[in-house]
């Protein structure tokens, strides 16, 4: 085989040292199956302070809300409960995830409502003292109902905008201005309706704050957004509300990959095998958006920029240490001049390095027509592990059940195939190099699930188990574990409980 492309992990201690811990996962699998998630609940609470420590460094008060849709899991939640009731909240997104933020711990007043929301949910907020993060001029008007009809208590509402002017295009007709799309939030532009809206509902709703989030990596783009909140905010106050805290939401990002030059090695391989003068690098020459137009590459690749030299807590401070646009001065600058609290929505982000995804070896087989590939089919479907569908590459950590065998150490290319009777099954389209052929009863494991891949597509097609999770947490050279469910923040690192 030629040079192998590895696209190998970021991995980071503690998860580090969960994936030396072979014989444990192993026996965790043979115990509950696979697919397996294991998480790290400590390593939330961990980044949530590596966030903080960003805000405290630019003398930002706020909060951290986590983003809870990136994961389902109950044992991310009530540790982060546990953390300081001043410094983390958490960010719901549906009635059941509110649900689950009650009942992990969170009382209403560290709560945030976000997303377009029917009644129930709406209703439950409102009793609850949570925080309602307007969706559109149409959402407050239901709720002031809802506050009205059964004489709840004003509810804080922040309002979130979207369709920021975004990038200056010189065009044939002068400088045009270009608003990204957003099926969420009120446009800047629609805003006025909206201001005569919370006036008018002053007795049942209270304007504390002005939020936004943009799916997007662009840092610019965010500080042009964060400034035209600020301006926004300036307008509100010379109309008699008083917003204070600014919600920049989420997408800080988070770096996948160890390796700059394996990125940059396997992109380029990716378009020249589009172009055709390097064998196809995934199955049946998928291109991941990009195809060859007479010789030329084009398209977009539906990828994630998964080396990434500043994601998380960096890229928040590189934003808000960024000039503003206008303004020109750092945006974290002008939050404080105003006096703004700064609320951020990590959801990837905070759950970078919290846990894996474990698929055990079902079957080995040559790949057909192309000499050399192997077909590997894991006990998983790419429901359960879902880094593909966002666009994440990454190598899995081949765990080997036993010690390696005689004379199987070369290199590989493979393609991993999932559980279920369907040609698309596959939970990479990739050509995946591993060191070595896996054999049936190794393990792979899939490091950095816990953002969005590790449950948010799970299904139950064709019956095939639900992968269960499982909180884990480092006690003297071993490892401890109980399901996610039983999971509470109960017990100090020392293994006793407190
Ligand atoms: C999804 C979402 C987030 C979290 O985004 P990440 O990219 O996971 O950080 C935060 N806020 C809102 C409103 C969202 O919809």
């Amino acid at each position: 085989m030629d040079v192998p492309l590895y696209l190998r992990p970021r991995v980071e201690p503690p998860l580090a040292s969960l994936l030396r811990a072979q014989t444990f996962l192993h026996s965790l699998v043979d115990a509950l199956g696979s697919p397996l998630n294991v998480l790290i609940p400590e390593v939330v609470a961990e980044n949530a302070a590596r966030f903080r420590a960003v805000q405290r460094r630019h003398h930002l008060a706020g909060r951290v809300y986590y983003a809870h849709k990136a994961n389902r899991s109950s044992s991310l939640v009530r540790r982060l409960a546990a953390e300081d009731v001043a410094a983390v909240g958490i960010d719901v997104a549906s009635l059941e995830e509110l649900r689950h933020a009650l009942g992990c711990g969170f009382t209403g007043d560290r709560i945030m409502a976000t997303g377009p929301k029917d009644a129930e949910f709406l209703w439950l907020a409102a009793r609850v003292g949570a925080t309602v993060n307007l969706d559109s001029p149409g959402e407050l008007e239901q709720l002031a109902g809802l506050v009205r009809g059964h004489g709840l208590a004003r509810v804080d509402v922040l309002v979130r905008l979207s369709g920021f002017e975004s990038a200056a295009v010189q065009g044939g007709t002068g400088t045009r201005l270009l608003a990204r799309r957003s099926r969420f939030g009120t446009p800047v532009r629609e805003a006025e309706a909206l201001l005569s809206a919370l006036e008018r509902h002053r007795d049942v709703v209270e304007l504390t704050g002005v939020a936004y989030h943009l799916d997007t990596t662009g840092v610019e783009e965010k500080a042009r957004a964060l400034e035209q909140c600020v301006l926004f905010m300036d307008e509100c106050r010379a109309r008699g509300l008083a917003p204070r805290a600014l919600d920049i939401g989420g997408g800080f990002g988070v770096g996948y990959l160890a390796d700059a030059e394996e990125w940059e090695r396997w992109t380029t391989a990716l378009s020249e095998a589009v172009l055709g003068v390097r064998p196809p690098l995934t199955w049946r020459g998928h291109g991941y958006g990009l195809r060859n137009e007479g010789g030329t590459v084009r398209g977009n690749a539906a990828l994630y920029p998964a080396h990434r030299p500043t994601a998380g807590p960096g890229y928040l401070d590189e934003l808000l240490s960024m000039p503003a646009p206008v303004l020109g001065r750092p945006s974290a600058t002008l939050l404080l001049e105003h006096l703004h609290d700064l609320y951020i929505e990590p959801g990837r982000s905070l759950v970078d390095q919290c846990g894996l995804s474990l698929a055990r070896v079902l079957d080995v087989r040559p790949a057909g027509e192309e000499p050399d590939r192997y077909l590997v089919r894991l006990g998983m479907n790419a429901g359960d592990m879902s880094l593909e569908e966002h666009g994440v590459l990454m190598d899995p950590v081949l765990l080997p059940r036993g010690g390696p065998a005689d004379g199987e150490e070369e290199p590989v290319g493979v393609f991993l195939a999932g559980n279920l009777c369907l040609e698309a099954d596959l939970i990479t389209r990739r050509l995946v190099h591993l060191p070595r052929l896996p054999r049936a009863g190794d393990l792979l494991a899939f490091t950095n699930t816990a953002g969005y891949a590790m449950d948010f597509h799970a299904h139950r097609a064709q019956r095939q188990p639900l992968a269960r999770t499982v909180a884990v947490e480092p006690e003297g050279d071993s490892w401890r574990w109980c399901l996610d469910e039983d999971y509470w923040p109960l017990t100090s690192p020392g293994g006793t409980t407190a």
